[in-house]
């Protein structure tokens, strides 16, 4: 579907021609219209889907219509769950605006950066704010932001929030907020925890998903190599070697294990580096920055790097470790292949993933044939993981451990 059917403003269709965007994605054909409408969504959005500019061209042009020159006032937040994310939105919108005569004052919200000029500039007066629930806290608690006058609320890929133990943080976020107010949700998935967030922030939502999307994205090849872990890492060096990968992003369940390997990979002679969230906010910049310029070959990276990194030519991604929830291996496996491009999800599985994989694959509806690579094949008894000790009844984490726990996190 063309763009011209939303009758959106000259300056937004000029920035899509800018961005060759011709076609509507299948979810910007349904929720752009809805969002126009000024109803509430709830969306299931794949990374990948082109979900950032359906909701940032319909809120750009309702800004648009009733830009005022006067002070600016929030009228629009938009939370997401990572700083990479919140540039990304930040910088959607900035590009989508680019030809207004009055651009709307955008302000990113986000921890590793100075809260000063945040401040500073959420002082001056703006129009749309783009945070991470963090940070943003950390200004509301200052009484130093006025989201009163907020008129549209998005949440974008709010599952994996809820895995940050988010829920008490949009509580306080929420009653910052008028009750009347636009909700968009985007989420790639919808557990029963998500739906219980979804039903207290939005009224009525119109929900949205997109017929025949796979769980996971289509374009991307799927592969399980059995391997024991010791042989993982020469594996994954003999596997980069062969296949002559572009770009590879090495997922890893921790900082210490993403680095140890990023060291171990570069004294190899690979062009390697780590992507953590212990790394200061410029670190983290320049890193991706030059993997996006393929200075870097091989990003190893906790889950971080999961969600909304736009870099359109990962040729595959590797989880050496895997990923906690079947949440995050959709998110994991959906930064290759993007842009149309074919892409390519390795999953590296030993005696003690198996059970664990199984799920995901029941999660996410797939079935993957598991492969052995001569040379390393998979040796050993599979290994049943000794069940955890059920929590101590009455003994709930208060608020502030929760938050300490959040920041403590291994991403
Ligand atoms: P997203 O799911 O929002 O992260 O978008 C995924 C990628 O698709 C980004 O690189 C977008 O620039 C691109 N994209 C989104 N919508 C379109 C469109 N209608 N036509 C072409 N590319 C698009």
């Amino acid at each position: 579907m063309n763009f011209e059917i939303f009758n959106l403003s000259d300056e937004i269709n000029k920035a899509l021609v800018d961005h060759k965007y011709s076609e509507t994605t299948p979810i910007q054909e349904k929720v752009i219209p809805l969002v126009l409408e000024q109803k509430d969504v709830m969306a299931k959005a794949q990374t990948g889907s082109g979900k950032t500019a359906s909701f940032v061209l319909p809120l750009l042009n309702i800004w648009q219509k009733d830009v005022r020159v006067k002070k600016a006032k929030i009228k629009q937040l938009i939370l997401t769950p990572t700083r990479e994310l919140t540039i990304q939105v930040s910088n959607a919108i900035k590009d989508f605006s680019k030809e207004f005569d009055i651009k709307p004052k955008v302000v990113t919200v986000i921890g590793g950066e100075s809260i000063g000029d945040q401040l500073l500039s959420i002082q001056k007066g703006c129009d749309i704010v783009v945070a991470t629930s963090g940070r943003l806290l950390d200004i509301i608690d200052k009484k130093q932001i006025n989201l009163s006058t907020v008129e549209h609320f998005v949440l974008d890929e709010a599952d994996k929030m809820l895995d940050l133990g988010f829920a008490e943080e949009l509580d306080l976020i929420l009653e910052q907020l008028p009750v009347q107010r636009q909700n968009l949700l985007f989420s790639a998935t919808y557990p029963e925890k998500m739906l219980k967030i979804a039903s207290r922030i939005t009224k009525n939502a119109i929900s949205i998903e997109i017929e025949n999307e796979e769980p996971t994205v289509v374009n991307i090849t799927q592969r399980v190599i059995q391997v024991n872990k010791e042989n993982k890492s020469p594996l994954l060096q003999e596997l980069i070697r062969k296949n002559n990968w572009n770009q590879v992003l090495v997922f890893m369940s921790s900082k210490r294990a993403s680095d140890n390997l990023a060291n171990k990979f570069r004294k190899y002679g690979f062009l390697a580096e780590s992507f953590h969230g212990d790394l200061i906010q410029d670190d983290r910049n320049y890193t991706l920055d030059e993997f996006k310029k393929n200075k870097i070959k091989i990003l190893f990276a906790t889950d971080i790097a999961s969600r909304g990194l736009h870099i359109d030519d990962i040729g595959c991604v590797v989880n050496y470790d895997l990923p906690r929830s079947p949440a995050d291996y959709v998110h994991r496996i959906g930064r290759t292949g993007r842009a149309g491009k074919k892409g390519m999800a390795i999953s590296f599985i030993g005696l003690e993933d198996a059970a664990h994989f199984k799920l995901i694959e029941k999660r996410c509806e797939i079935s993957l044939e598991r492969e052995q690579i001569e040379g390393f094949e998979l040796k050993g008894e599979s290994i049943q993981k000794e069940k955890g000790k059920a929590p101590i009844k009455g003994k709930r984490k208060s608020k502030k451990d929760k938050l300490r726990e959040q920041n403590n996190q291994k991403i």
